[in-house]
């Protein structure tokens, strides 16, 4: 046979910096990993011994693509109460993961060529979810000495006739920044001028240390162009379970799910029924949660602000600490491996999260203080023996 033909698309897509970092990782002894994306609490007790439970009662088959009824209901009531609007069942959308969502809405909204506002530094999964559905993404860079916060100029002037959609994510991934209420409605203002959809990703929004973030859904009108984006992933410790939820316009989520009927059929079944018992969970278990990656990152914070050379601006939420090493090393991913390779500590190179991230690192704060403290100790030590361009 003559070698196989390959989509374009899938070929040209670049294979995960975070993963690859993973990988080159495996095998060295007592490495410390501070790539991870994912909380390293086990999933509370009382939600794994629920779904376990109501697998063995027969929750085991497919729900309707639009999620288990009984999750949807829930949502649409916690959902109403929270924006304050009527969020009901038909706008509402359970996914396989936030991931899930991301890729059912761009597939839904965009033609070919397409263009998709997003602020860098970015989740790097966004290009592909994008490219998937063959748009263009056009990256509006957010500035360190703005603390990483979008100037609405600079997303103004980024629109042009083939844009559709305005990507927000707010506690962001990696730079842990919250778009504050003024933001919003002038990005809101945007929207509504140019007739944009917005999608937020609001993965992060329970783990905060400055109070609840505002969402853009609830600016005046906003509601009928902005698709929010949310999972179980992060807040409950359950990213294997792969449940996430969306919910919007009707008539986008009632397109949105063909999109999920013929990709996944529906999430996760027992991950459904997990997640009921998440919205049951004891809301103080979120707040240990929240409470114990705050402290870890005030920890990182302060070890790195100590150390020549690194700049960072202190994260409002998420678990993650976004450094600027450039100082030190203006090569993201050489710095990456060389720390790896002489302290076994893993990071991510910044260039994973946009062009205009080079020069900086982020650090996952997924491990107890103990551990964060020995790879601080660790870079500490590398920059010692390293410093300097
Ligand atoms: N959005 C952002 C900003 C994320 O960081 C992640 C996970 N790293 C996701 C979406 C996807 O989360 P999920 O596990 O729910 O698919």
């Amino acid at each position: 046979m003559n070698a196989i033909r390959l989509s374009k698309t899938v070929q040209n897509l670049k294979y995960s910096v975070i993963r690859e970092m993973g990988q080159l990782a495996q095998g060295m002894p007592d490495v410390i990993n501070l790539s991870i994306g994912e909380p390293d609490f086990p999933t509370p007790p009382q939600i794994t011994t629920r779904a376990f439970d109501d697998a063995q009662n027969g929750c085991t088959h497919y729900t309707p693509s639009q999620g288990d009824p009984e999750l949807v209901k829930k949502l649409a009531d916690i959902l109403s109460s929270k924006t304050g609007l009527s969020v009901t069942p038909p706008m509402i959308l359970i996914t396989h993961g936030a991931m899930g969502a991301l890729t059912a809405a761009f597939r839904t909204l965009l033609e070919p060529g397409d263009e998709v506002l997003l602020m860098e530094p970015h989740f790097p999964d966004y290009l592909a979810h994008i490219a998937f559905a063959r748009g263009c993404a056009v990256p509006v860079e957010t500035r360190f000495d703005q603390g990483f916060i979008p100037d609405p100029n600079a997303i103004e002037v980024a629109v042009t006739p083939r844009t559709r959609i305005i990507l927000l994510n707010s506690p962001n991934n990696p730079t842990g920044s919250i778009m504050p209420a003024d933001l919003l409605d002038k990005i809101a203002d945007i929207a509504r001028r140019h007739n944009l959809v917005v999608i937020s990703d609001e993965v992060y929004d329970r783990i905060t240390f400055t109070g609840s973030p505002e969402s853009i859904y609830t600016r005046p009108g906003m509601d009928r162009q902005t698709l929010v984006v949310k999972s179980f992933s992060k807040t409950f410790a359950m990213t294997g379970w792969r449940v996430g939820f969306c919910y919007g316009p009707e008539a986008l989520i009632s397109q949105m799910l063909k999109v999920v009927n013929y990709s996944t059929a529906c999430a996760s079944s027992v991950g459904q029924r997990a997640a009921i018992a998440a919205l049951d969970l004891d809301s103080r278990i979120i707040e240990q949660m929240t409470t114990t990656f705050e402290q870890r990152v005030n920890l990182v914070c302060d070890r790195l602000t100590a150390m020549p050379g690194i700049r960072l601006v202190r994260p409002s939420g998420s678990f993650y600490v976004f450094a600027d090493i450039d100082c030190i090393h203006p090569d993201s991913r050489k710095f990456a491996i060389s720390l790896l390779n002489s302290e076994q500590v893993v990071v991510v190179p910044g260039y994973a999260f946009g062009n205009s991230c080079e020069g900086c690192i982020r650090i996952a704060c997924t491990l107890p203080r103990g551990r964060l403290n020995q790879a601080m100790d660790r870079l500490q030590r590398y920059l010692m023996n390293h410093g300097g361009k």
